[in-house]
């Protein structure tokens, strides 16, 4: 722990003292350092696949110049580079959203039911690729107070983390319960459980699975395009629309990703 310390003398009427201030400085350090190592990530990021691109022109524009099917492999190689930066942009801009907003500003009845079914939809030919089985069969009408594209990226970023790190035949469950007995809410509550029957997950992992850019395996997630920030963005969102999520995993037997929303009570 550090401190500031200052020292200053005051007159109160006749009486004259000396004051002395402590202030820890601990909390802004720590916050200063979480900047400066996002920052350090981010350039580390954004490095590597601008490195591989400039490689890439650079051997075009020589050695490779008239050989057609180097021509065709690298500009293969550097539209995927290009569309990682892509995604990594659009991830660092969603996340700088959801954290400068205090509170979820768009307080709309969002059916969850509806936003879920065409996270599926969206995602569809991914699971596909993956031969996933996804089951969802929600009740009607089930409704939370928010807004209604960041609730929508909550379910992509975690059905898709189920459909890439699931593996290949991976058997996905969501459910949605309108009215779980009791949660760690303290008002009426709906849970969301997206469930998969993959590899799983270290429990020394899990605490530090939602830190940005935090990865169990750094070269799969980069195999699979992941940026390290879904989790990030998700856990943002959640917490913003006054909710909680809850990470369980078993290796070798899959994983459970718990969101817990208020419940719209308002007659829209
Ligand atoms: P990424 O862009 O790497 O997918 P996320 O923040 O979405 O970043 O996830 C962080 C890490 O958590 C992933 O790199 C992966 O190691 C792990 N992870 C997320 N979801 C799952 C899952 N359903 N099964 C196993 N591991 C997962």
């Amino acid at each position: 722990t550090s401190f500031a310390v200052s020292l200053g003398f005051v007159e109160i009427g006749a009486t004259s003292g000396v004051l002395l201030c402590f202030e820890d400085l601990s909390e802004k350090e720590q916050a200063s350092q979480m900047r400066r190592d996002f920052v350090a990530n981010v350039s580390h990021e954004l490095r590597t696949p601008l490195t591989a691109l400039i490689g890439f022109i650079e051997t075009l524009q020589g050695p490779a110049r008239h050989d057609d099917k180097a021509i065709d492999r690298f500009l293969g190689i550097m539209q995927s580079e290009a569309a990682r930066m892509e995604r990594l942009v659009r991830d660092l801009l969603s996340l700088s959203r959801v954290e400068s907003e205090e509170r979820v500003r768009a307080k709309d009845p969002v059916d969850l039911g509806r936003i879920i079914g065409s996270v599926l939809h969206t995602l569809r030919p991914l699971a596909k690729e993956s031969a996933c089985e996804i089951a969802f069969d929600p009740p009607d009408g089930v409704r939370v107070p928010g807004n209604s594209d960041q609730l929508q990226q909550v379910f992509t970023n975690l059905v898709e983390n189920a459909i890439k790190y699931g593996g290949k035949g991976n058997a996905i469950t969501i459910t949605l319960d309108p009215s779980p007995p009791e949660t760690t809410l303290r008002v009426p509550a709906v849970v969301v459980r997206v469930r998969d029957r993959g590899p799983g997950i270290d429990p020394r992992h899990i605490p530090r699975l939602t830190e940005r850019f935090y990865r169990v395996d750094t070269h799969r997630s980069r195999e699979r395009g992941g940026t390290g920030l879904g989790l990030a963005i998700v856990k943002h969102i959640v917490n913003r629309h006054r909710g909680r999520l809850r990470i369980d995993s078993t290796p070798g037997q899959g994983s459970a990703f718990t969101v817990i929303l208020p419940r719209w009570t308002h007659s829209a």
